[in-house]
C-alpha cells in the first residue's frame, strides 16, 4: 500500500521521541534526520525535503515545545501539520462555471489514465444530478475513442466523437456546440497523450484550451512515476497553466513521493486520486486525511 514504507519509518522515530519525556534539541536533530530520511526513501522531491525538515526544525527547536510536558506529541503534531500543508493543507474542489456550461479538459501522458478518469468523473458529477457529456478527442490512440464509448455505455453519459479523422480542435468546437444545443451542463474531453512530452502534444492542446477556454484543466499523472511525474506536471503547467491534478493508481505499489512533491513544485492542487480500475475508484483528496494516514 502507498506510504507503508514511510508510514512504518515515521512511527519508529515518533516512538522513540515519546518515549523520552523531555526532550533536548539533539533528540529533535536525530529524530529530523531520520524524517529527512524516510522522505528521501519514499522518493519525495529533494528539494521539497531539505524545506520541509528545515520547517520541522525551526518550530520544534522552540521553547513552548520543548518546555511542554509531552515534546514528542508536539513534535508529531508539527510533522502532520507540515505534511497537510505540504500537499496544499485544504480539499480542493472542481470549478463550476455559475452559467452556462462547465467544460474539463483531461490532459497528460499516454497510459496516465485519462480515459479512464474521463469515465470515473462523468459518473462522480452525474451522480451530483448534471447533464454530462463526454467528448473523444484522442484520435491516435486506436483503441481510445472505443474504449470512451464503452466507459459512456457503461454509466449511460453520451459520448461524443468525430472518428478519428477530425482533427481535435474541430471537434470541441462541435462538441461545445452540441452540448449547448442539447443542454448539457458538463462537457468533458478526453485528450490524446503521448509517450513522452512533445512540441506537436503540446500545441495541439494549447489549441483545444484556447477554442474552448476550459473552466478546469485537469493533468492526469501516474503515481507509480514517482519523480517523473513531477517533473512532466512541471512541464504541462508551465505550457496550459493547468488548474489541478489528478493523481492516478494510487492503489499501486508506489513509494508515495510523487503526491508529497507534486503541489510544492507546481504550486497546483491535487483534487483527486484514482484508486483502481473500477468506474467508482475516484476519490476526492483531502490532504489532512492524507497525512493522517501517513502517521498512522
Ligand atoms: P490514457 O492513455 O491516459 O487514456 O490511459 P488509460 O485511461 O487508458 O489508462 C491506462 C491504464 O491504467 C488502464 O489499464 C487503466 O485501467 C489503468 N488505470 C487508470 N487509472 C488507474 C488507477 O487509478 N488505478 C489503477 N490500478 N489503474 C488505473
Amino acid at each position: 500500500m502507498i506510504f507503508d514504507g514511510l508510514s512504518n519509518k515515521l512511527q519508529d522515530t515518533f516512538k522513540k521521541l515519546k518515549g523520552k519525556g523531555k526532550l533536548s534539541e539533539k533528540d529533535i536533530k536525530e529524530a529530523t534526520r531520520e524524517i529527512k530520511i524516510a522522505l528521501l526513501e519514499a522518493d519525495v522531491n529533494f528539494k521539497v525535503v531539505k524545506d520541509f525538515v528545515k520547517k520541522i526544525n525551526e518550530r520544534s527547536i522552540g521553547s513552548e515545545v520543548l518546555q511542554s510536558l509531552t515534546p514528542g506529541q508536539q513534535v508529531i503534531k508539527i510533522v502532520n501539520d507540515e505534511l497537510t500543508n505540504l500537499m496544499g493543507s485544504a480539499n480542493s474542489q472542481l470549478s463550476f462555471n455559475s452559467k452556462g456550461i462547465t467544460s474539463i479538459m483531461l490532459v497528460g501522458l499516454q497510459g496516465a489514465g485519462k480515459t479512464t478518469t474521463a469515465g470515473k468523473l462523468a459518473n462522480l458529477i452525474k451522480s451530483q444530478g448534471k447533464k454530462v457529456l463526454l467528448v473523444a478527442c484522442d484520435i491516435y490512440r486506436p483503441a481510445a475513442i472505443k474504449q470512451l464509448q464503452v466507459l459512456g455505455e457503461q454509466i449511460d453519459v453520451s459520448v461524443f466523437s468525430l472518428g478519428n479523422s477530425t482533427s481535435p480542435v474541430s471537434i470541441v468546437k462541435s462538441a461545445m456546440k452540441h452540448a449547448k444545443e442539447n443542454y448539457f451542463d458538463i462537457v468533458i474531453v478526453d485528450t490524446a497523450g503521448r509517450l513522452h512530452i512533445d512540441e506537436e502534444l503540446m500545441n495541439e492542446l494549447k489549441y483545444i484550451k484556447d477554442e474552448i477556454s476550459p473552466t478546469e484543466i485537469l493533468l492526469n499523472v501516474d503515481a507509480m512515476t514517482g519523480q517523473d511525474a513531477v517533473t512532466v506536471a512541471e512541464s504541462f503547467d508551465e505550457k496550459l497553466d493547468i488548474t489541478g491534478i489528478i493523481l492516478t493508481k494510487l492503489d499501486g505499489d508506489t513509494r508515495g513521493g510523487a503526491a508529497l512533491s507534486i503541489t510544492s513544485v507546481t504550486g497546483k492542487h491535487i483534487k483527486f486520486v484514482g484508486v483502481g480500475e473500477k468506474i467508482t475508484d475516484l476519490e476526492s483528496f483531502h490532504p489532512d486525511r492524507m497525512a493522517s494516514r501517513i502517521l498512522g
